[in-house]
């Protein structure tokens, strides 16, 4: 479902065209379609009618507590990676019993705030943090549940930045060595065992990655049952790609198919925690040409949003397809750059796009995931707003940032301040 689509000559999201609310708000803003990020996730969600499962939304991808009310609206549950995301998820209604919590550098107060929360599980990355969450437990009279990460050394196939189910990453626990940390855990008293987990990898366009790491840690799970001890939920992770240009994904019924096999006559609930594969092409960045520029070598677009709005171009060299919001047959090639000083500040790059010329305006598709999350203040540029459209209605799920947002946590220390 792509709910971004032209209705006489004009590209609309949903029923709202996104013209109106430039007018209406200025730009750039993100937008997001309720219907999308609805259908994204029922579509995984009923991929998987076989089995007990829970679909656990990655929060990085996406914090917007809107866009977290909405999917939690509908059974979404959350993947966390710090106290900020779980006070996000939280605070969205997200319910308690449908969190997992992950990540390499979780602090002693972070975990005492997910223990309080009685979140689901801990996916616990190494064995020191097992024995702080352990502590933990006990100091607050409680069980902390988990599941270990393992780090199944498969290759994910995709961007080095965005693979973590290596040898050399930082994530997880080396399946060799997995078993004796499971049994060393189900012996302390504050822990209670009740997962497995693994993320391979982010954007992966087969699926073979995802079965082979399940079938290692099945392998595992089924070695753990004889020492008694029992796994009740498998993590796969996220990781499933989206389309930016023209890459194939696996649909969630060939996720499916490929993990029926290895799953059949398993009783374990699965947890997915898929964050691109929900968000991503349910957003866009609706930006305005302020003026184009010609070089000897180049044609320029310089627009009002910019790598601190959207930095996956610049960090990681990803695609974003470029469409024009008055339909246009004319194109151009050139470099789509925004406002900041730095030549690393684009959004496309040698890129045949169509001609917008000065005040007409742009949508960067799929940057409904990773675009927000990682914006910043850079350049002192105020961040801009994110709208939920549903229907024939838009929403302002976060306003547009102020200049005094920008300076509001500072202060000029006492000894300069001469009034
Ligand atoms: C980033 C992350 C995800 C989400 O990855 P996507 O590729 O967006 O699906 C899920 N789980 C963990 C542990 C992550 O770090």
């Amino acid at each position: 479902m792509n709910s971004f689509q032209y209705k006489d000559g004009e590209l609309f999201c949903e029923d709202v065209a996104l013209k109106k609310i430039a007018e209406e708000l200025g730009t750039p803003y993100y937008v997001y379609s309720a219907a999308d990020l609805r259908t994204q996730y029922h579509n995984f969600y009923n991929a998987f009618k076989q089995t007990d499962r829970l679909i656990c939304f990655a929060v990085k991808a996406c914090g917007n507590i809107g866009v977290l009310a909405l999917l939690g609206s509908q059974g979404c549950g959350a993947d966390i990676v710090s106290g900020g995301e779980l006070h996000r998820a939280l605070k969205a209604g997200i319910d308690n019993s449908k969190i997992v919590f992950a990540g390499v550098g979780k602090t002693e107060e972070e975990i005492k705030y997910a223990i309080s929360s009685n979140i689901l599980m801990f996916n616990v990355e190494s064995m020191q943090e097992l024995d702080l969450l352990n502590k933990c437990a006990l100091e607050l009279g409680k069980k902390a549940r988990i599941a270990i990460r393992v780090n199944p050394n498969v290759d994910a196939k995709t961007h080095p930045y965005i693979s973590t189910g290596l040898k050399n990453n930082k994530f997880g626990i080396p399946a060799e060595k997995v078993k004796d940390d499971y049994i060393y855990a189900s012996k302390l008293k504050g822990i209670d065992v009740v997962g497995m987990h693994c993320h391979i990898g982010s954007q992966l366009t087969e699926v073979s990655p995802f079965h082979d790491a399940a079938e290692i840690l099945l392998d595992i799970i089924k070695d753990l049952r004889k020492k008694k001890i029992n796994i009740k939920y498998l993590d796969l992770g996220g990781g499933l790609g989206i389309t930016y240009k023209d890459e194939k994904p696996p649909s969630h019924a060939e996720y499916a198919a490929s993990l029926a096999e290895i799953l059949k006559g398993e009783d374990m609930t699965l947890i997915f925690e898929p964050g691109r594969n929900l968000a991503g092409n349910a957003g866009a960045l609706i930006t305005k040409v302020l003026y184009t520029k010609d070089t000897d070598e180049k044609h320029f677009k310089i627009v009002d949003a910019a790598m601190n709005d959207l930095a996956r171009p610049s960090l990681y060299d990803s695609y974003h397809t470029v469409q024009s919001v008055d339909e246009t047959e004319k194109t151009v090639t050139g470099d789509m750059v925004g406002p900041i000083c730095e030549s690393g500040d684009f959004l496309a790059r040698d890129r045949k796009m169509p001609d917008v010329d000065i005040g007409g305006l742009y949508a960067i598709m799929s940057a409904g995931a990773y675009g927000m999350t990682m914006a910043s203040n850079y350049n002192s540029r105020p961040r801009v707003p994110e709208i939920l459209v549903d229907g024939e209605n838009y929403h302002i799920v976060r306003r547009r940032e102020i200049y005094s947002d920008l300076t509001g946590p500072e202060r000029v220390p006492e000894f300069l301040n001469k009034k």
